[in-house]
């Protein structure tokens, strides 16, 4: 293994000082070691011929045709200038053609020597030809076997002859010749129990297997594999973080929580709320730091779960902070929290980033006096000159955009971490959330608040616009409120701004004054407008409010029943579910509309028809994850932790169920793998948490 592992690889016959450069900077292959761990993307199959007169064996497909040249010709002038062969077999005739290197080719083209073609065929009139296909005579195929592996390459390796096949040959070398040199690290009972090859069969297999079993297996061991490696790297660090951290103790439920919950919550907890905020209490008084994710779906009522949460804190003479993802969620947060406990005798301030200079003052000084009891507002809270009396929580209501990194950030504001609560909006996918959140707890609230009517969704066609003004018209009738909302990108904001000024012009002459009154709220305003529109709609004085995505987050209108979603295919799915969480907070039955244009790409339509079959956020999570990656879900500043080889978080969330359970388990057994029959474990664990300086600084 330290062979492998230290080995340059210049040293692999074949490479070279050049060549070894060339894989070093562009493909990072180092150590022979990172060779065998550079993977192929595809196999193709080479154990099989295709006559010629079956074609097209599958549309589009490249097909492998073994036969010879019967002639050789050059053929117009120019750009149009070629060399197009006569390919046979013995059941027909083909073209193939190169547009380019045409003398190196036809050197090689000798007549009547048996050839082995592999390429993709077109239909050209009546009969087919092969542009650029690979040509290599039969004698010159070394190893005869069934599958050949293809990797990537890039221009730069290419000229030093390593494409695909160049790399194939190397990796060939050297894993024909592994054998004794990769010792298993994983425990023999889990080799067992899922079945799997050994650690150096999979890295013989991966790129030379014999067939698609081979190739399966291979994946499936070093899948798994990556996925116990990760789960061991995250549970290791989470208990480590408890050890180390220790945590402030709540000890008691304290007068505040009592009061309110006795007196002054304005409604029956839901079973899930209630079970959720056990949780929560037990890790208050664990001693140890809690660091929990609370996941529900839009609406399932996550605040008043921060609340009680933020009363026990109160209760122990600590303070606690709220952060959330926007100005206008934080204000909104304000204002429902300091409604809510306005029985109570506590202090609630709120911080943004357009929080003036002289009240900021002010508020910084009560702040560590501690005069402040619940400090509310945007990431400006994380700012060093924010400073606390006593922080013993903080609730981050997060819109996935929250990596580790930030949280950590959090834990120097006071002595000790501060116990911390991440509530998640939308729900993220199970695989996804061991993965990202895997140093986390997890809370589900999984049932919305009594009395709920599903929301129905419709997706009208431009066309239609007409009939949706009728039934907009139909709920400002029966007293209800309406949203519409156009999409916000930031890489078109002027495009974006004038589309929806152009809606904003439309609807008014749809809907005149005085019959109908509009507000529109978007980026380009100052805060005091916005809030000022804001609450025109929340008090009923506006009938629709007209929106960019600024609304996509908290904002709680209950009387509002229809949601127009303009635009709609421009949206990610995640979105999508946000705003049409906005309506359906009433009594009353809701609808969302998504307007399209005609032209749908397959993915829009996936999306629109997720969103009109589903009112389900962890389903729609689902999909979101199918279609966009992991990465892109999660941000790209969170992709290091998600850069997996070859799992795949959408498709082999069972493997990662797996893979967590298995390092539950070996750690439970022996929590620092000090074992002597983990020895090689640990070695492995090592060598990967060297690779992520990013991560050590974190825990
Ligand atoms: P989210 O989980 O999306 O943050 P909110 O906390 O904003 O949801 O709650 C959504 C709505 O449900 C709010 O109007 C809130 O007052 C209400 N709500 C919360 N809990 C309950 C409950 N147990 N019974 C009835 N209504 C509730
Ligand atoms: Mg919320």
């Amino acid at each position: 293994m330290d062979y492998l592992i230290n080995t340059p690889i210049e040293y692999l016959k074949g490479v070279g000082a050049e060549r070894g450069n060339a894989l070093r900077m562009e493909a990072e292959i180092d150590k022979l070691w990172d060779l065998l761990n550079y993977f192929p993307f595809r196999y193709v199959d080479r154990s099989s011929y295709v006559r010629i007169i079956d074609l097209p064996v599958h549309e589009g497909q490249s097909v492998q045709l073994k036969g010879r040249i019967i002639g050789v010709r050059e053929i117009g002038t120019g750009r149009g200038k070629r060399l197009q062969a006569s390919f046979q077999d013995e059941s027909g005739v083909i073209d193939l053609v190169w547009f380019k290197g045409a003398k190196w080719v036809k050197d090689k083209l000798t007549p009547g020597v048996l050839f082995r073609v592999y390429g993709k065929p077109t239909r050209y009139s009546s009969s087919w030809n092969i542009a650029h296909p690979e040509i290599t005579p039969f004698q010159n195929i070394s190893h005869e076997k069934g599958l050949q592996a293809i990797y990537n390459s890039t221009e730069k390796l290419t000229k030093k002859g390593l494409h695909s096949k160049g790399i194939e040959k190397l990796s060939y070398n050297l894993a024909s010749n592994i054998t004794g040199k990769i010792p298993e690290i994983l425990p023999q009972e889990l080799v067992q129990q899922y079945n799997l090859i050994s650690r150096e069969e999979a890295y013989k297999y991966i790129h030379i297997p014999r067939n698609f079993e081979d190739v399966k297996r291979a994946q499936l061991r070093i899948k798994f594999e990556e996925l116990f490696i990760l789960q061991l790297e995250l549970f290791l660090r989470k208990n480590a973080n408890i050890k180390k951290a220790g945590g402030y103790y709540f000890e008691k439920t304290g007068e505040y929580f009592d009061a309110f919950y006795k007196n002054h919550i304005p409604f029956e907890l839901t079973d899930a709320q209630k079970r959720v905020t056990k949780e929560i209490r037990r890790d208050l008084r664990s001693g140890n730091q809690m660091n929990r994710l609370l996941q529900g779906d839009v609406g399932s009522g996550k605040t008043l779960v921060a609340v009680l949460a933020m009363l026990f804190g109160i209760g122990n003479d600590f303070q606690s902070a709220l952060m959330a993802p926007t100005e206008i969620l934080a204000q909104q947060h304000f204002k429902t929290i300091e409604e809510l406990l306005s029985p109570l005798n506590i202090k609630v301030a709120l911080l943004t980033g357009s929080t003036k200079k002289s009240e900021r003052k002010v508020l910084f000084q009560a702040l560590a006096d501690g005069e402040i009891n619940i400090l509310i507002g945007t990431h400006a809270l994380l700012e060093p000159t924010v400073k606390f009396q006593n922080l013993g929580l903080v609730v981050i209501d997060e819109q996935h955009r929250f990596g580790v990194a930030q949280r950590a950030k959090l834990w120097r504001k006071n002595e000790k971490p501060p116990h911390i609560l991440v509530m998640t909006a939308t729900p993220i996918p199970r695989t996804l959330a061991m993965t990202f959140y895997g140093d986390l707890d997890v809370s589900v609230i999984d049932e919305l608040p009594p009395g709920r009517k599903p929301i129905t969704t419709l997706h009208y066609f431009e066309k239609s616009r007409l009939k949706v003004f009728q039934l907009i018209k139909e709920e400002i009738a029966l007293g209800r409120q309406i949203y519409i909302v156009y999409p916000l990108i930031q890489e078109s904001e002027t495009m974006d701004y004038k589309n929806l000024m152009e809606g904003y012009e439309a609807i008014s002459r749809a809907f005149p004054r005085p019959d109908y009154q509009i507000s529109i709220v978007h980026g380009q305003m100052k805060p005091e407008d916005k809030a000022f529109e804001m609450e025109q709609f929340a008090k009923g004085n506006t009938q629709i409010m007209v929106a960019t995505t600024v609304i996509e987050v908290g904002v709680n209108v209950p009387n509002a029943s229809l949601m127009v979603i303009e635009s709609a295919e421009r949206f990610g799915l995640s979105q999508l579910h946000q705003l049409r969480g906005r309506v359906g907070r009433g009594a009353e039955k809701s609808y969302c509309i998504l307007m399209t244009g005609e032209k749908l790409s397959q993915e829009g339509k996936k999306r629109l028809q997720t969103m009109v079959a589903t009112n389900d956020g962890f389903k729609i999570a689902e999909v979101d994850l199918e279609i966009r990656g992991p990465g892109d879900i999660m941000g790209t500043q969170q992709s290091g932790i998600l850069n997996l080889r070859l799992a795949d978080l959408a498709r082999d969330g069972q493997l990662v169920s797996a893979a967590r359970q298995a390092a539950r388990e070996i750690l439970t057994e022996d929590p620092l793998l000090q074992k002597n029959k983990h020895y090689l474990l640990r070695e492995e664990l090592k060598r990967h948490l060297k690779s992520k300086p990013n991560w050590s600084k974190i825990s």
